[in-house]
């Protein structure tokens, strides 16, 4: 007996209008069907929309630390639920149990620092030119925020969204990535558990298309959240009129290795980071920028442990690497292997889909000597494939690592402070990392990136910014008509 999931609408359960549905299988089992999924359309969100908006005026009345609570709540259900959750997210999208566990750890943190944000949320005071005038700021909501997901973190992408829009006071419509809805649903089956009013969440699952578009189009929704791909980004950002659009893009992410790195450390680091997610992380190390001096050995040493990384059921515990989200996904993939091998890349290992598994499965994949402006080395692959790349010194690894479209995160390792330093000024990205990998942010501190990898920054005190309207406030108090810019 299939589940069947339903939207989320004004505080009811309900089916979509027209009555379509899909299902969604297993990527490491595709005869695992995990469910019927609403596909919800214009109709349904204009709905969701109308019981946001509704919903807007008490909701933004209510105190933020009292907001505050339902978001503590939820932190206390999902600890409860970590281990159910992280179950249904690996049989969703395919991650290993540890990597979904970690994802239910960043949204359980995520709820946390919001709520805490509820006590900070404010704006500042400043003093005024004019006597007895008082000059300050309030951080105001702004109204119905429109959120849309991706899938490759299915429970920490919706939290953060919806945590930090639900802090600030504004309502919300969430449009979940139609390969990952049960984690959402789950998402806000908490959240209603906790008792949130009806109307301030509202869930619409459906594609991307005419949910997703409806909610950048239509005039109701003054904010709209996206983290996805960087061709998505583009078109909403060109149809969505004046209002606030936040980008979440993709990413081509270096690893820098320099002569005086810890080879070790930095093999582990390109492992973790190229590998992990089967490398479907937006700051997934796909590239690794090695100094010639030590790329033979360094080459021998990742191979040697790239090879021994386990492919199988996320479920399993021996598994490192899990299927790809879907068969497109295991397609583009072995599409850029051949690209790869055309453009003259060296393939060490994997670049093929196993024949003996019956999901979504691709072989860890590692090539060397790539150029830099090799197809590999310049677009979003999006899979478990690292390209290796030689350089000169620092300055020319530095040249390599800018010279992509995208501007998400980096990382170098090194032992001199200086190479440390002169990097983390030069590299053009929103992240870099030192001695680490390029993945593992903490929910304290901006996320967010450069050139084609976004427009914004979300979480830490950024992530309220995004969800407020600052307002500017004068009291003059003179009694008399004080006029700007005079004595
Ligand atoms: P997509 O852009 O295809 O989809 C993301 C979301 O947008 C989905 O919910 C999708 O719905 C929806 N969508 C698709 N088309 C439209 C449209 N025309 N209007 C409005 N919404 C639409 O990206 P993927 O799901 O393939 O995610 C992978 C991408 O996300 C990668 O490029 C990755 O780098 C990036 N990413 C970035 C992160 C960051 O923080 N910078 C983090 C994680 C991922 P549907 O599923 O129904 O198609």
């Amino acid at each position: 007996m299939v589940s069947k999931f339903k939207l989320f609408i004004d505080g009811e359960w309900i089916t979509a209008e027209n009555g379509e549905t899909y299902q969604r299988v297993n990527p490491a089992d595709p005869e695992d069907v995990l469910g019927e999924f609403q596909k919800g359309n214009k109709q349904d969100t204009e709905k969701a929309i109308e019981a946001a908006q509704f919903a807007f005026e008490d909701w933004s009345e209510t105190p933020a630390p009292k907001r505050a609570k339902y978001l503590i709540k939820v932190a206390q259900f999902l600890t409860e639920q970590q281990d159910v959750l992280a179950r249904y997210m690996t049989r969703e999208m395919g991650k290993t149990l540890r990597d979904s566990c970690a994802d239910v750890q960043e949204a359980i943190d995520l709820a946390y620092y919001a709520a805490a944000e509820g006590k900070r949320l404010g704006g500042y005071t400043v003093p005024s030119e004019k006597h007895k005038k008082f000059a300050m700021t309030l951080r105001l909501p702004i109204g119905v925020a429109g959120l849309i997901s991706p899938w490759n973190f299915p429970l920490a992408i919706p939290a953060r969204k919806l945590f930090y829009a639900l802090i600030c006071g504004n309502t919300t419509v969430l449009k979940p990535a139609s390969d990952t809805p049960i984690c959402a649903t789950k998402l806000v089956e908490l959240l209603d558990k906790a008792g949130i009013p009806k109307g301030v969440v509202n869930l619409v699952t459906g594609p991307g298309e005419s949910v997703g578009m409806t909610l950048v189009k239509d005039k109701r929704v003054p904010v709209v959240s996206f983290t996805g791909h960087k061709d998505t980004g583009a078109t909403i950002l060109q149809e969505a009129g004046v209002k606030r659009v936040h980008l979440e893009l993709g990413g081509k992410n270096p690893v820098i290795v320099m002569d005086d790195a810890d080879l070790k450390l930095a093999v582990d680091g390109v492992l973790w980071g190229g590998y992990e997610t089967s490398g479907q992380r937006c700051t997934a190390a796909s590239r690794v920028i090695v100094h010639e001096k030590v790329k033979k050995n360094f080459e021998k040493m990742l191979l040697e442990k790239v090879r021994r990384l386990k492919l199988g059921n996320g479920l399993d515990s021996k598994t490192d690497v899990g299927p790809l989200v879907n068969e497109a996904a295991q397609k583009k993939v072995a599409k850029y292997v051949e690209i790869g091998k055309t453009e003259g890349a060296k393939l060490l290992t994997g670049g093929s889909v196993p024949s003996n598994m019956k999901g979504w499965f691709f072989e860890p994949t590692l090539f060397t000597d790539c150029t830099r402006f090799m197809r590999i080395a310049q677009e979003e692959i999006f899979g478990p494939v690292v390209s290796l790349l030689p350089a000169l010194d620092l300055s020319d690894a530095l040249n390599i690592a800018n010279c992509v479209e995208y501007g998400l995160s980096s990382s170098i390792y090194t032992r001199s402070i200086k190479n440390a330093i002169v990097a983390v000024n030069k590299l053009q990205t929103g992240l870099t990392y030192i001695n680490s990998s390029t993945i593992g942010s903490e929910v304290q501190l901006p996320f967010g990136g450069a050139k084609q990898s976004g427009n914004t920054r979300e979480d830490g005190p950024e992530g309220v910014r995004q969800f407020t309207e600052l307002k500017t406030i004068y009291i003059d108090y003179s009694g008399k008509l004080q006029k700007a810019f005079t004595d």
